[in-house]
């Protein structure tokens, strides 16, 4: 078959094949080197522009890629889709979020003559799950635990054994706390440059559905979503609830989608992704999602792979948001229906 006969799905299968590795700085930075490699070869192919960003970490090798239409510059731009391309440090991450790359490589080949969609960009986050200080601390304990692990003395080892646990004592603020380094470093160093930014549309694990009964988890602290896991969640703040019904005007025929109002500070769920770096500037952004683990049993874990993602699921999300982003990019690019639209809320 050749590559212009594939279809979307076939395309996405492709795409995730290539992604969907641990990609995870100081353990596996080979594999983050390829991903950046194929999202580049990929969007330049397409059309785009690509710029690297390199930031923090060690040696400055955190990279964020921002893609740009071929005939407009950064000030042109008035909306951004976005996703991390970093993984959890032990799993290849198909859903989490290789799922999210492939879905807008596919949006942005299909929009790439799309004069209506020349005020899109493409932006890939890196350090979304762990930081620098977070990988450190996992790797000294590795290290103390194998040294623990391997001697022979008692009295040496107790002596490690204490080391270890004064280590986690005192990095105890660090342990489960998520970073969001990536979209941080791109607000205190990259955002002014887009002036004309007005929303961002944020993909956070978007490729795992399961039809089965209850296979959906209720989300602790918020009104009950359906007990199915078949559709993908919208989670907003009130205030941008205008976004929301610009994206939903599309009549989709074959995805559910579910508006979910976020609390502003809810940790556990609603801020887990870079669009809540956005929340706390003002920018309008929205999290497109599948629920990560309260739907996906593999969420962070070696058996997040390509086979245990919903193809047509992923397909559905790319014709969707074909559709539906160049009318909203046509919006936002209007001053006036910017003001127009936020009166509505
Ligand atoms: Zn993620």
């Amino acid at each position: 078959m050749t590559n212009s006969s594939l279809s979307i799905k076939e395309r996405l299968k492709r795409h995730i094949q290539h992604l969907a590795k641990t990609r995870c700085h100081l353990f596996y930075e080979k594999n983050v080197q390829e991903i950046l490699a194929y999202l580049e070869s990929e969007m330049q192919t397409f059309g785009y522009k690509t710029y690297r960003h390199a930031f923090g970490m060690i040696d400055k090798n955190a990279i964020n890629v921002e893609c740009i239409p071929q005939s407009n510059e950064v000030t042109d731009i008035f909306l951004a889709c976005t996703a991390h391309h970093d993984s959890f440090i032990n799993t290849p991450g198909a859903d989490d979020n290789a799922s999210a790359l492939a879905v807008l490589l596919e949006v942005a080949r299909n929009l790439v003559n799309n004069n209506h969609a020349d005020g899109i960009a493409f932006i890939f986050f890196d350090a979304e799950e762990l930081s620098f200080e977070m990988l450190r601390f996992l790797a000294l304990l590795f290290l103390y635990n194998y040294d623990i692990e391997h001697e022979k003395d008692p009295k040496r080892k107790k002596f490690l054994e204490k080391c270890r646990d004064e280590y986690i004592d005192k990095n105890k603020d660090l342990q489960g706390k998520l970073s969001l380094d990536g979209s941080k470093y791109w607000i205190e160093e990259r955002f002014s440059a887009y002036r004309n930014l007005k929303a961002v549309i944020n993909l956070e694990s978007v490729g795992f559905t399961d039809v089965k009964e209850r296979s959906q988890q209720q989300i602790p602290n918020y009104r009950k979503i359906p007990s199915v896991g078949d559709f993908l969640a919208i989670v907003y703040l009130s205030k941008y609830e205008w976004l929301v019904r610009e994206l939903t005007s599309y009549f989709l025929q074959y995805l559910k989608l579910l508006p979910f109002e976020a609390n502003p500070k809810d940790t556990k769920f609603a801020r887990r992704s870079d669009h809540a770096r956005f929340w706390d500037i003002g920018l309008p952004a929205v999290m497109l999602t599948d629920t990560f683990e309260y739907r996906n049993p593999h969420y962070h874990k070696p058996t997040d792979t390509p086979e245990t993602l919903d193809y047509s699921f992923m397909a559905a999300q790319t014709k969707w948001l074909i559709k539906a982003l160049p009318q909203l990019a046509q919006k936002l690019s209007s001053q006036n229906n910017l003001i127009h639209l936020n009166k509505q809320c």
